[in-house]
């Protein structure tokens, strides 16, 4: 079976087509999300997701997050002294998830169709295919996430040509695309963002006004206080509404502050991120050549866009309300999820044309006669340009270029110098041609790039019919089996926990860490229950264990602020 998998900045999501469409796959510990957090010790453990997240505040050097936007450059982590790049991390989020999914489904997961910003230019694409390659997932075809927003709501099954716009408001960035349904082409039309605003912009504002209106200090906050405060602000922050007001509680000095924090004032507090909202709204409108009003359905996606001050925002600027009806979190899973499903060509689904952009220029190298009977070679001639929607197909005509030339040789490059030495060489196909004086001869050059990054090259003589062709799949250099298996040697060290564990291991850090947090009576309390709760893990009885995590989590629940 072929997964779909939405690997976030924040959170990454896995999805499988059933025959009552698309659903989300649960994760070790039953939730549907679970977040793109990496942590490992010095003994090389590692730890994904929930479990690494709540590890933040106890050991903040061994853990990683927000690391999909270093995809593609050569950027190292370093946890508990140990160098990661981005595409390292973001394959062990792949490997929980495909983990948890095979644990799910009963059925082991070679493949994936993996969900990209629309942005994403080739490097990028290329290390999120390179991650997934590491977590041993095929990965012939990505979608980008507004298309797949845009399928996840069905949108293929419309009759009428529309026009959408997908906001999408992740937790640190932001994207807007326009999406255009043409006779059942859906195509993207244009695409603009700001890749430093998301949903932790506005829990930050709400962490100001707090420490704004209590008079605490920044700069008085260690780094675990910072990190407890923001927790609390995510809270409230998720909390606030038009019709409610929220009351932060902080513990600081010993001494807990509350402040009350209104809708008014919070969205007062917002109004710059939203100007920066309206931004990239307008860029991908002008780009589109659209208005406003043109937009015939507004999606929201991300999880910010949960946030009623966005809401309240775009409903005002657009007159519209936004279609709702998935939850933001998923959609794109489940888009990516009917994906996979059209590439299994299963029935409940009718293939759709899904277009994407070329984030590179393909063409050849050719002799350019640059004054009457001068010539120069080793020129690049493009054929199908960057940010050409794909699936594309060009075509140029090449003539001869001296007398009695009886062949024809099509190198076939990538890049976007004008000199060909400058670009990437693919490979090469050569055909013959009748002798003749120069120029009378000609071929054409077709150029067939698709979805799957698989290029095609066809070369015709005009004059005889006849063609050869060479298929390239080398276009998106995948990492051979020896680079992955050296890497995964490399790699060996470390150790992945047994999945069964998760939530004994996630109830002892979280107990932990408010332990840490807590002082007097709380903290004699909670070091009962954790002593116990231990004490049961040594025993090893199965019951005792549940019980005792049972009671701990009772205590942590209503002790958690
Ligand atoms: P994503 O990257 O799409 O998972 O989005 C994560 C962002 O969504 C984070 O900044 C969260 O704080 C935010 N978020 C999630 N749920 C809510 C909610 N119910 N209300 C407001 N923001 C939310």
């Amino acid at each position: 079976m072929i997964v779909g998998i939405d690997l976030g900045t924040t959170n990454s999501l896995i999805a499988y087509f059933t025959e009552e469409g698309p659903k989300i796959i649960p994760n070790r510990l039953g939730k549907n999300l679970t977040p793109s957090v990496v942590s490992v010790d010095e003994e090389g453990n590692v730890y994904v997701g929930e479990t690494a997240r709540e590890r933040m505040s106890l050991y903040p050097d061994s853990v990683a997050m927000a690391f999909k936007r270093s995809m593609g450059t050569e950027r190292e982590y370093h946890l508990s002294g140990h160098r990661f790049k981005p595409e390292e991390l973001s394959s062990m989020v792949l490997r929980a998830l495909k983990e948890d999914a095979e644990s799910y489904l009963g059925e082991e997961i070679t493949e994936a169709v993996i969900s990209v910003p629309a942005y994403f230019d080739d490097k990028r694409r290329k290390a999120t295919k390179r991650a997934g390659e590491l977590a041993g997932l095929k990965v012939e075809r990505m979608i980008s996430e507004p298309t797949a927003a845009a399928v996840a709501y069905g949108l293929y099954d419309k009759t009428k040509d529309t026009r959408f716009l997908v906001f999408d408001l992740g937790g640190g960035t932001f994207d807007v695309s326009i999406l255009e349904l043409y006779h059942n082409i859906l195509e993207v039309r244009a695409v603009a963002g700001d890749n430093y605003l998301g949903g932790e912009d506005f829990t930050e504002v709400m962490m100001k006004l707090f420490l704004q209106k209590s008079g605490i200090q920044r700069q008085n906050l260690s780094e675990k206080d910072q990190v407890r405060l923001y927790r609390q602000a995510e809270k409230a922050k998720r909390a606030i509404s038009d019709k409610t007001e929220v009351t932060l509680s902080f513990l600081y000095r010993e001494e807990t502050k509350e402040e009350k924090i209104t809708y008014q004032e919070y969205e007062e507090a917002c109004e710059d991120l939203l100007m920066k909202i309206r931004e990239p709204v307008k860029r991908s409108l002008a780009d589109a050549g659209l208005k406003l009003s043109d937009i015939d359905e507004l999606l929201l996606i991300g999880g910010a866009t949960r946030l009623s001050i966005v809401r309240d925002f775009l409903i005002r600027l657009f007159r519209k309300f936004p279609d709702t009806k998935l939850n933001p979190d998923e959609t794109v899973a489940l888009g990516a999820a009917v994906q996979a499903a059209m590439k299994e060509r299963r029935e409940e689904v009718k293939e759709v044309i899904l277009t994407d952009v070329c984030s590179f220029t393909l063409g050849t190298e050719v002799v350019v006669e640059y004054e009457e009977g001068k010539f120069e070679d080793g020129r690049f001639c493009p054929i199908i340009e960057r940010n050409t929607v794909i699936p594309a197909s060009h075509t140029e005509r090449l003539y001869t270029v001296r007398d009695n030339q009886d062949k024809v040789r099509v190198r076939v490059l990538q890049g976007e110098s004008r000199f060909a030495r400058n670009n990437l060489y693919l490979g090469e196909v050569s055909v013959e041609v009748p002798k003749a004086p120069k120029g009378q001869e000609a071929v054409d050059v077709t150029y067939t790039y698709d979805i799957n990054s698989l290029l095609e090259v066809e070369v015709t003589v005009v004059s005889t019919g006849a063609k050869q062709k060479l298929i390239i799949k080398g276009a998106d250099n995948q990492m051979t089996e020896e680079e992955i298996a050296n890497r995964m040697e490399e790699l060996s060290y470390l150790k992945i926990q047994p999945r069964d564990y998760e939530e004994n291991r996630l109830v002892l850090l979280r107990a932990e860490r408010m332990y840490e947090e807590a002082l007097g009576d709380r903290r004699k309390k909670l070091d009962r229950y954790i002593t116990a709760f231990e004490a049961a893990l040594k025993r090893g009885d199965h019951d005792e264990i549940m019980d005792a995590r049972e009671e701990l989590n009772v205590i942590l629940e209503e002790e958690d602020d």
